[in-house]
């Protein structure tokens, strides 16, 4: 794997610097001093001839193994080094790939936090048993119920919801209901999903294994198959390009990447974003399938306190709304205000599932998607 260090210190370095400039701490004028070999008295001036020592021997750092790829995500960690003086290095990668990494380094790693955008992967991390538990009454109080790890191995950082959209021109919402029923003939030729190589798909399919038993949810993935206007190809927002462009009438997607077209510099996609409506299925059943995105510690950690001082920061209220506002992404912070456009679609009742059945039931899922020909 192909991954390096990146920081976001520089930023933060130069605020700290300009603070003691303007005489109002923040940073620690001692050490300044002491690494002024002049031993000059001006500690400001000392500081802006090295900020980034200072920042590192202010703060010490966090090391995150991270599958998240967002813009804002660094946004934040730049943020958090410059209110903190906390450095915070990062390796992006794929999560499988950062879960071997970890099991190779064991001991030896240098990750506090492992990162990523999958319930049954975080239960993976923690079932290798990569995790260790995270002790906070700030993260207790500020994560909503459900959205932490059942032994607080893992936090929730933001959820997604996996929705019907439909071209508004030729389905009426009243013709939609369940996940169940877009197995129905009625859909035949009509439906639009990517891969069942994809994660979402399976982590869906291994909610709908949990929920409607195994027979059940292998005859839906079937009728998914049979109802397919296409072979799958391109992600979620392909899907929703297709409907527009006529070639299905309806399509499985994840509620962010709507919001994502519709603050497109993409023309096109802002089109699609309006011509297509957002459906949240199994309302009067079993609630909508959510997916979660959050954070593990690392059991070999060697910065934990700053790791759970991060993960405080990014679940914080203003933390939260910042992630929403960018990535259209839920909050798991409930003080949190949604963007206009999530506020718009309502609440709505989520699938109550223990996050970790998405990794049981995988492999389950994966056979059931081959055996049934969802490509
Ligand atoms: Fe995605």
């Amino acid at each position: 794997m192909q991954a390096s260090w990146k920081s976001w210190t520089i930023g933060a370095a130069l605020i700290m610097a300009l603070a003691l400039v303007a005489g109002c701490g923040g940073g620690n004028g001692a050490t300044g001093a002491k690494n002024n070999s002049q031993g000059a008295a001006d500690p400001a001036k000392t500081t802006q001839e090295q900020p980034a020592e200072q920042t590192e021997q202010t703060g010490g750092e966090v090391n995150i193994y991270t599958a998240r790829h967002y813009d804002v995500d660094a946004e934040l960690y730049s943020e958090f080094t410059a209110e903190t003086g906390i450095k915070v290095n990062v390796i992006e990668g794929k999560a499988p790939e950062l879960i071997e990494k970890l099991k190779r380094e064991g001991a030896s790693t240098p990750a506090d936090l492992f990162i990523t955008v999958d319930g049954g992967i975080l239960n993976t991390a923690k079932t290798e048993g990569l995790l260790q538990p995270i002790e906070s009454a700030v993260l207790d109080a500020q994560i909503g119920e459900g959205l932490t790890d059942t032994d607080k191995e893992w936090v929730g950082l933001s959820t997604r919801a996996r929705v019907i959209v439909y071209a508004k021109d030729r389905v009426e919402p009243s013709e939609l209901s369940t996940y169940e029923a877009l197995a129905d003939e009625k859909w035949k030729g009509r439906l639009l999903v990517r891969s069942s190589t994809n994660l979402y798909n399976q982590s869906l399919l291994a909610s709908l294994i949990s929920i409607d038993g195994e027979e059940a949810a292998e005859r839906w993935a079937a009728g998914i198959a049979a109802n397919l206007a296409r072979d799958p190809e391109g992600g979620d927002r392909d899907q929703a390009k297709a409907v527009v462009a006529g070639a299905g009438d309806i399509a499985i997607m994840n509620t962010y990447y709507v919001g994502q077209m519709s603050v497109s510099d993409d023309p096109e996609e802002v089109k699609v974003a309006e011509q297509v409506g957002v459906f949240f299925p199994n309302q009067e059943t079993t609630g909508t399938h959510i997916n979660i995105s959050g954070a593990g510690l690392i059991k070999h950690s060697k910065n934990q306190a700053n790791a759970i001082k991060l993960l405080e920061f990014l679940t914080s209220k203003t933390a939260q709304e910042k992630i929403s506002q960018a990535n259209f992404e839920y909050p798991v912070n409930a003080e949190a205000k949604l963007p206009e456009l999530l506020a718009s679609w309502g609440e709505f009742k989520t699938q109550q599932l223990d996050f970790a059945v998405y990794g049981e039931n995988n492999p389950k899922a994966v056979e059931i998607a081959n055996k049934v020909g969802w490509k």
